[in-house]
């Protein structure tokens, strides 16, 4: 893997591409099956998109035919993320897959999953969705994993003026959750659920960074994001197939960003987070 500096230029200066990398996408649910047809459908879109790889959170659907499940059982838990590792290991050229948890479950469960997935397993992050609020301290053991094995955390978060799910985080209790754990990364899922006032809630803590995916783009909010927090603290992600690849990726395009400042929110930062080296399409 060659090296770079944050920006992707190499010891002799010159700048290498990085992978686009979307790190925010879900297969496995009724619209986006884990079959070869449902990945050979994703590589597709994706690639129309000029994506080169995805971040596969699995989370929904662990039940053929269940829709979204809020709040995953044990069973539901193994066998999504036996999902996600069997998709990391047969398309690694493509998928990365980050481990499905819930926090309400026993920490030795939670320990186990961590062991198999991540310890010694091909996922290189966790999902945490909604069954509890990142502000609750059952949290606090999976922190403690995530930063001593150096991989993030995506936490789902959004601002509802109609009122959150009863264990959905706000950008808050993200923030609550990376001020209580400084040496673990933490990703705010959905900066278009989070909008400006969340971006404020995230800039103190250099150890959060938000991804960019959730309902359809507004003007100037990515561009406001790398402003507050730094190029270094925003990834590109789509929700895939909840959102379109292409109009989700247009959102950083068009974002009037300096072009290095592009290239670290639409891989740059994902590949150095993730470990991933390769460089292609931008
Ligand atoms: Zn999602």
């Amino acid at each position: 893997m060659e090296m770079t500096d944050a920006a992707g230029r190499s010891a002799d200066g010159a700048r290498a591409a990085s992978p686009v990398i979307d790190i925010h996408t879900h297969i496995g649910v009724p619209s986006s099956p884990d079959t070869d047809d449902g990945i050979a459908t994703c590589r597709k879109l994706a690639a129309r998109a000029g994506i080169d790889m995805i971040v596969n959170l699995t989370n929904l659907g662990a039940d053929p035919g269940s829709g979204y499940v809020a709040e995953p059982t044990p069973r539901q838990i193994r066998a999504s993320n036996d999902m996600a590792c069997r998709l990391a290991q047969e398309h690694s050229d493509f998928i990365v897959s980050f481990c499905h948890l819930n926090p309400a479950h026993d920490p030795a469960f939670l320990d186990e999953e961590i062991d198999r997935c991540i310890r010694t397993g091909p996922c290189r992050g966790v999902k945490l969705w909604i069954a509890v609020r990142a502000s609750d301290r059952r949290l606090d053991p999976i922190l403690e994993q995530v930063a001593e094995l150096g991989v993030p955390v995506l936490q789902h978060s959004w601002y509802k003026s109609v009122g959150q799910y009863p264990g959905e985080s706000t950008p808050a209790d993200v923030a609550d959750l990376a001020a209580r754990h400084p040496a673990a990364t933490v990703i705010m899922g959905h900066l278009s659920g989070s909008r400006w006032h969340g971006i404020l809630d995230a800039k103190p803590y250099p150890n959060l960074m938000v991804e960019t995916s959730g309902g359809q783009p507004d003007g100037g909010l990515v561009k406001y994001a790398v402003q507050q927090l730094g190029p270094e603290r925003v990834l590109f992600g789509s929700d895939w197939p909840g959102r379109h690849f292409g109009v989700q990726r247009a959102r950083v395009d068009a974002a009037g960003l300096a072009e290095d400042d592009a290239r670290l929110v639409l891989g740059g930062n994902a590949a150095r987070l993730l470990k991933i080296g390769g460089h292609r399409n931008v």
